[in-house]
């Protein structure tokens, strides 16, 4: 039986320069975190293949340390983090392939978002993932993703053929519709903590450029419930963000908007173009703007940068089925009477309702609202004073317990509220055949 000591050796043999342990400049890695030193991991390891990944995860499981695995580190549960355990950072798994013939892509299990969508670009092709560049295609995928083409071709995990997985024994799977399906629906919307998937095929679309709009409004509720209800009804080309937040002193704003609440609209419409003037042109017309940009851009430019390291940030999520003016009002009133949360609300329907609820782990298809509050938080102090008004936020704007995976944040029931129970049933089943000793444990 190898000791945590014994790992560490056989660590360092097996990827030499690729392993780091806590000490000065220590960096552990994930950028969504309120304090990197509250949750610290016993060692962070960079394996460079599927190989490595399969001798790594058996060293693990015998030192009886678990496993955390990092793509982009943008998890808002901080799950690619995990005390006095091994971190795997696939930073190094980062090459794109496109088969711009046959219309798939591979990507390495640390690729970005950003790093994939640029590479298909260049063949006019599309996989639809979220609005930032710099989070990791396997974390998005593993729990759904919903981005600015999921009306139109559904959320990624409908675009997903298959995966290489390692399992915590060590084995490296062929995961699709015919090897191990029980693991591959699982790995459509389970969240992760079942393997580590070393590679994901996507089908992609012919996607070349799109129109903009990024219009904004003055915080008034009326317009608020009509946008959201007109942009829930809106053709599947059409894809919106509504967000109700004051506007950020970020250059590309002009000074008098800064500090400013706001209602903003991004709109990506992904159809031809004079459609795309039309539709974005119907909804500029609902009210005067107090700011708009409308263009014809590559689909590149919807992923926005990020990169705050140590970023910390509590979020509620939920879904609605219903946005009318007294959810409008408490989202308003929220942000103009100097609370610091932002509300992001994304409409669903489309392609995302046309695949059965149990077809994927993703269970929540039928939903027409995905809802987003959120807080930034530098400090673990902040973060437990700002929770209690966004889960009262969170609850007002939602319908019934449940949350999107990936925009909820570390909570003790964290598991109740991203599943119903038959799907939450059928994720501990796959749990116990794949990783029957809890390896990936971060969660
Ligand atoms: C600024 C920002 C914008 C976002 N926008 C969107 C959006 O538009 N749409 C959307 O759907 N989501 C969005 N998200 C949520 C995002 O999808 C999740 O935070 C996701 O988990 C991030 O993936 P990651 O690889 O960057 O994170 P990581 O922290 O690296 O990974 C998160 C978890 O995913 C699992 N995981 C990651 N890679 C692997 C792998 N190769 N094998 C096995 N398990 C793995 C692990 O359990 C890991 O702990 C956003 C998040 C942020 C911070």
């Amino acid at each position: 039986m190898t000791d945590a000591n014994g790992l560490l050796a056989a660590l360092a043999t097996l990827a030499p320069g690729r392993v780091t342990t806590p000490g000065p400049g220590f960096d552990p890695g994930a950028l969504v975190a309120f304090d990197p030193g509250e949750v610290a991991p016993a060692v962070v390891v960079r394996p460079r293949d599927a190989a490595e990944v399969a001798q790594v995860l058996p060293l693990a499981a015998e030192a009886g340390l678990p496993v955390a695995v990092r793509a982009g580190g943008h998890s808002y549960s901080r799950r690619s983090l995990v005390h006095g355990g091994v971190v795997l950072d696939l930073g190094g798994l980062d090459t794109v392939h496109i088969d711009a013939d046959a219309r798939t892509g591979r990507a390495g299990g640390g690729v970005t978002a950003g790093r994939y969508t640029t590479v298909a670009a260049e063949h006019g092709l599309a996989t639809g993932f979220g609005d930032t560049g710099s989070v990791g295609v396997a974390g998005l995928t593993l729990g759904g993703g919903i981005g600015f083409l999921s009306r139109r071709y559904g959320l990624t995990v409908d675009d997903l053929l298959g995966a290489d997985v390692v399992t915590a024994d060590g084995r490296l799977l062929v995961v699709d519709d015919e090897h191990e399906p029980d693991l591959f629906w699982a790995l459509r919307g389970g969240g992760g903590g079942l393997g580590v998937v070393t590679e994901l095929r996507f089908r992609l679309h012919e996607v070349a450029s799109i129109t903009q709009g990024m219009l904004f409004f003055e915080p008034d509720a009326g317009l608020l419930a009509a946008l959201v209800g007109h942009l829930s009804e809106a053709a599947d080309e059409l894809a919106s963000m509504v967000n109700v937040m004051v506007a950020p002193p970020v250059p590309f704003l002009p000074p008098e908007l800064h500090g400013r609440p706001v209602i903003m609209a991004l709109l990506v419409h992904s159809g031809n173009p004079a459609d795309g003037e039309r539709l974005v042109g119907e909804v500029r017309d609902m009210a005067p703007t107090l700011l708009e940009r409308v263009a014809q851009v590559p689909y590149t430019a919807v992923l926005g940068p990020f990169g705050f390291k140590g970023f910390g940030v509590v979020t509620g999520a939920g879904f609605a089925d219903e946005f009318g003016p007294d959810r409008a009002a408490r989202a308003v009133d929220a942000v103009t009477s100097g609370r610091q949360v932002v509300v992001n609300l994304r409409p669903m329907g489309g392609a995302i309702a046309r695949v059965a609820p149990d077809a994927t782990a993703f269970a929540h298809r039928d939903r027409r609202l995905m809802t987003v509050v959120s807080a930034l938080a530098p400090d673990q102090a902040t973060a437990e004073l700002a929770a209690p008004a966004v889960d009262d936020l969170s609850a007002a704007l939602s319908d019934g317990p449940y949350g999107y995976v990936n925009f909820l944040r570390a909570l003790p029931d964290a598991a109740e509220r991203a599943y119903p129970a038959a799907t939450l049933q059928r994720l501990a089943a796959v749990k116990a055949a794949y990783d029957p000793g809890n390896l990936f444990r971060s969660r």
